[in-house]
């Protein structure tokens, strides 16, 4: 059977790439080939630049109504599609379907929040600065800008940016995961059928190449990148380097702390659904919970009994609870962290390294695993594994849960489960991170509101989505004015 050769898409057309260097897009539950992704070469990227870079000036001037509308038909058709979209993901990335439905579910809700930008874009103005002066401060977009997302949400992280940065009049690229190409793939056969001027919205495949070429050229004015710790920091550094706009997203270690006075039952589903919801790979994931006092026994007891019955396996299968890993690789890596672990002398009390799904004998997967007796000096209290691996420690008190994560270098999410205001109020003012849940264990904000990671989890100022994006991806300029 011919496989599937995955297409760029520039200026208005689904152009095949060049490049003769091929990945292959693999089911991660299955192990069948889905596709092939191209590695685009730098003169391809300098082809889409181009592209964006023309179609600028015209979108620009097009009204910011007339640019909501046709983000009103993208919508239209998102929602149409938005079953096929999710089977797509759960194909490539390996996330259940229920998942898959709430990843298209929130990039529909990015695209509708961005239909708001005649308002959002609006500026200020005081009359009389001085005598008969007056002065006016407006928006206006910048040109180029290209978003470089993570493989965990394939369809949803270039829309946190995307519908805002074109909306407000700028022209854009993206460069998908190469892991996970083809719900993107699907997304601008949408743009297409929406009707965009060309030129305005582009994709480009490929891995570090593209991201070079998008960060060295002097064409495109600002990044939005999304991924891992070390990539996000090396993309900061490159593209202030070269004189851009860049907001870097990147990876997390997440605390939940749980209070004696914490309703049991409700804390633990929470927390369950939080580390072992798409297979830990969400950058809100909770990889540890802070246990205060006497909750910690019957809490780790229910929390091994839920995680035990999970039902795990190919995620178009309605009924199951966690998909697979992404690839063999980060399974390689997970499966290391759990050693790891054991090595360090944390007790493995869930251990999800045997688990063997019927029919699925090319999977890869890893079923709920759960250590106790966790150090807060452990690499596995510290480093990210993102993958369904949850770490329990005991503390005394809040002051000691905040001190560890304080010693922490991330700071994306967290959350506290307990009764009391007085001790989430505390915790909500105190906590030096960025997404904080009470009583909620993925506190993930709407498209209206902005994703705020804090500490080596954001490099930049302004955060994804909500009013920072109309920030991010506008110039500001005051009008001083005195008529004669
Ligand atoms: P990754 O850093 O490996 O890749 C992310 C993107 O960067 C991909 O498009 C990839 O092609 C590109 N890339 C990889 N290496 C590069 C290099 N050397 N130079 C230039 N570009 C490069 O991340 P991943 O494994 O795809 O995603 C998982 C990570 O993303 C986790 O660390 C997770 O926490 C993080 N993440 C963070 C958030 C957030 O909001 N903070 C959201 C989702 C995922």
């Amino acid at each position: 059977m011919e496989v599937k050769r995955i297409d760029n898409y520039i200026d208005g057309k689904w152009v095949p790439s060049d490049s003769s260097q091929l990945l292959d897009v693999v089911n991660p539950a299955t192990g069948a080939l889905l596709a092939q992704v191209p590695l685009s070469a730098q003169d391809e990227v300098g082809k889409a630049i181009k592209a964006a870079r023309d179609a600028f000036l015209g979108w620009r001037e097009t009204p910011p109504l007339a640019r909501a509308r046709s983000f009103f038909k993208l919508r239209d058709l998102m929602e149409e599609r938005s079953e096929e979209l999710a089977r797509v993901i759960v194909q490539e990335e390996g996330k259940t379907l229920d998942d898959a439905r709430g990843e298209v579910r929130r990039a529909i809700e990015n695209v509708e929040v961005a239909t708001g930008i005649p308002s959002l874009m609006m500026g200020s103005n005081l009359e009389d600065v001085a005598k008969d002066i007056d002065c006016d401060a407006v928006r206006q977009p910048i040109g180029v800008f290209c978003a470089i997302p993570p493989f965990n949400f394939p369809f949803m992280v270039s829309l946190w940016f995307m519908p805002f940065a074109v909306a407000c009049g700028n022209t854009y690229i993206v460069k998908p995961s190469e892991q996970v190409p083809l719900s993107q793939n699907s997304l601008f056969e949408l743009i297409d059928e929406a009707g965009f001027p060309r030129g305005v919205m582009n994709l480009v495949n490929g891995a570090k190449e593209v991201v070079d070429a998008l960060l060295e050229s002097k064409d495109v004015n600002g990044v939005s990148f999304v991924g891992s710790a070390t990539v996000a920091k090396h993309v900061y550094r490159k593209a202030a380097e070269h004189g851009k706009r860049v907001q870097c997203l990147g990876g997390a270690k997440n605390f939940l702390v749980a209070m004696p006075d914490a309703v049991l039952d409700r804390t633990a589903a929470a927390i369950i659904s939080s580390a072992f919801g798409a297979a830990g790979e969400r950058c809100l994931a909770a990889a540890v919970v802070l246990a205060v006092g006497d909750i910690y026994e019957p809490l780790r007891a229910k929390l091994v009994e839920l995680a035990s019955n999970l039902k795990v396996g190919y995620g178009l299968d309605e009924t199951v609870q966690m998909g697979p890993v992404v690839s063999r690789r980060h399974l390689d890596r997970v499966l290391g962290y759990i050693e790891k672990g054991v090595q360090e002398g944390a007790r493995l009390i869930l251990d999800g390294r045997q688990i063997r799904v019927d029919g699925y004998p090319n999977g890869c997967f890893v079923g709920p695993t759960i250590f106790d007796h966790v150090k807060p000096d452990m690499v596995i209290a510290n480093e990210e594994i993102f993958g369904p691996v949850l770490g329990l420690i005991r503390v005394r008190d809040l002051d000691e849960a905040l001190a560890i994560m304080d010693a922490n270098p991330y700071g994306n999410a967290t959350a506290i489960f307990t009764s009391s205001g007085k001790w989430a109020r505390e915790f909500k003012y105190r906590v030096r991170c960025g997404m904080v849940g009470i009583n909620i264990g993925v506190p993930a904000p709407m498209a209206f509101f902005t994703f705020t990671g804090w500490k080596d989890s954001f490099f930049g100022d302004l955060h994804g989505h909500g009013r920072d994006a109309i920030e991010f991806f506008t110039e500001k300029k005051i009008v001083t004015s005195r008529w004669f």
